[in-house]
């Protein structure tokens, strides 16, 4: 589901409805865009009417994205929505149900009045919890698990308290009566001015032009000066890129994640080991021993399913790439999933390559990549219509698949 957000403009104050996944903030009015950031993920609260009531919000998880198990023969997958109850405080829903939908959220501001109550459930457990729940984990032993998406933020919920009762401020009812002995104050913070989210200019830090991004990008162009840049720390840093040349003037870029690593645990140092370790049907030849090892990925939101299998053909065909530091001006399909998200797949990349399963699952557990470099590389596709088909390798994707990723 597709959650609102509205956030006021901040160079001319008009009110603007976001998804709760973008980034880019393009004001209707004065046509001004900038780019929202939060150290680490974005906060919302639900809007309330309530007044001369002291506010405390309970916070929630949210988890948009994939997640994936590798158990012996095969790797599962399942694309996950959920809100969950990210406090121990007993008695208040386990779920938001369908509030979320029903109203437009806004950003949590040094201006939000209320007490906030500590998110004291850590991602992780969440996720596992969730994890247990959903039945791609029941099957047999998992050997690693992997949470890809980028949309995780909390969404509080405003509560107050009348009568020793805890009232949900948002419908008015009460929730829960409040153990004598218990004072729901106790464990509430006022906010972290960390939470802080920072509007920023989308100017090109090297010449100044306007940066180029769609709304749900998490990386931006600049066609002036040909550099990528993404927002880290509340400012924007360069990302590397280059450029698959395509052969057609009205060339489709789609951008993939290219990381080079190496390993510890297990040896894949090199394409060679790569090869090898998945038992590749080739022959491995003399110099793939020196090259570096590198894994692909797509750089967009897409099905589990596609993500693994272009992330497989891309990784294992990677020598046949020769990339130009050039770039292409136009057609560039933004870049939804961040490095680090793609980062989180390369087992995943590693495991769906191999062709004898059982023998690769086992030593996932004990691998451990050092990622040396990474960068956004656009490989060049033709729009057929119905698919976007690589200009030279045999890879093509589903247009629908991939306008349904961006709601991922
Ligand atoms: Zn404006
Ligand atoms: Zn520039």
């Amino acid at each position: 589901m597709d959650l609102t957000v509205e956030q006021e403009c901040p160079q001319c104050g008009a009110p603007i409805e976001l998804n709760e996944t973008d980034h880019m903030l393009r004001c209707p009015y004065c046509n001004v865009k900038t780019f929202l950031f939060a150290p680490d993920y974005f906060r919302f609260v639900l809007p309330h009417k309530t007044t001369n009531k002291e506010i405390i919000y309970a916070p929630y998880l949210r988890f948009r994205g994939n997640v994936y198990s590798c158990q012996s023969q095969s790797i599962q997958h399942r694309v996950v929505d959920i809100t969950h109850l990210g406090t121990t405080f007993k008695g208040l829903p386990v779920s938001l149900g369908v509030r979320p939908q029903a109203m437009k959220m806004k950003f949590v501001t040094s201006d939000t009045a209320g007490l906030f109550l500590k998110s004291s459930v850590r991602t992780i457990d969440m996720l596992t919890a969730v994890g247990k729940h959903t039945s791609i984990f029941v099957s047999g032993e998992t050997f690693h698990c992997a949470y890809i998406g980028e949309s995780l933020s909390l969404i509080y919920l405003p509560l107050f308290m009348e009568d020793n009762m805890v009232v949900d401020a948002v419908t008015n009812s009460p929730i829960t009566k409040l153990p004598s002995d218990h004072d729901i104050f106790e464990s509430a913070t006022n906010k972290n001015h960390n939470w802080g989210l920072t509007f920023m200019a989308t100017l090109c830090p090297q010449c100044g032009w306007n940066l180029e991004g769609e709304r749900d990008s998490v990386v931006l162009t600049c066609s002036n000066c040909d550099t990528a840049w993404e927002a880290s720390k509340g400012k924007f840093t360069q990302v590397d890129i280059s450029v698959i040349p395509g052969r057609e003037t009205n060339t489709v870029y789609l951008p993939f994640w290219k990381i080079s690593a190496t390993s510890k645990g297990v040896e894949i140092n090199s394409y060679a080991d790569f090869i090898q370790a998945t038992n590749q049907p080739v022959v491995v030849k003399k110099d793939w021993g020196k090259q570096d090892m590198s894994f692909w990925s797509p750089a967009f939101k897409i099905r589990p399913k596609i993500f693994l299998h272009l992330s497989k053909q891309l990784t294992i065909s990677q020598p046949h790439f020769r990339a130009e530091k050039v770039s292409a001006k136009k057609n560039l399909y933004p870049v939804t999933l961040p490095q680090t998200e793609a980062a989180q797949g390369m087992k995943l990349t590693l495991a769906g390559s191999a062709t004898i399963k059982k023998k690769i699952m086992p030593i996932l557990p004990r691998l451990k990549f050092n990622i040396k470099d990474s960068s956004l590389v656009y490989l060049p596709f033709t729009d057929t219509g119905h698919d976007m088909v690589h200009q030279q390798l045999p890879v093509s994707i589903n247009k629908k698949a991939l306008e349904f990723g961006r709601h991922l």
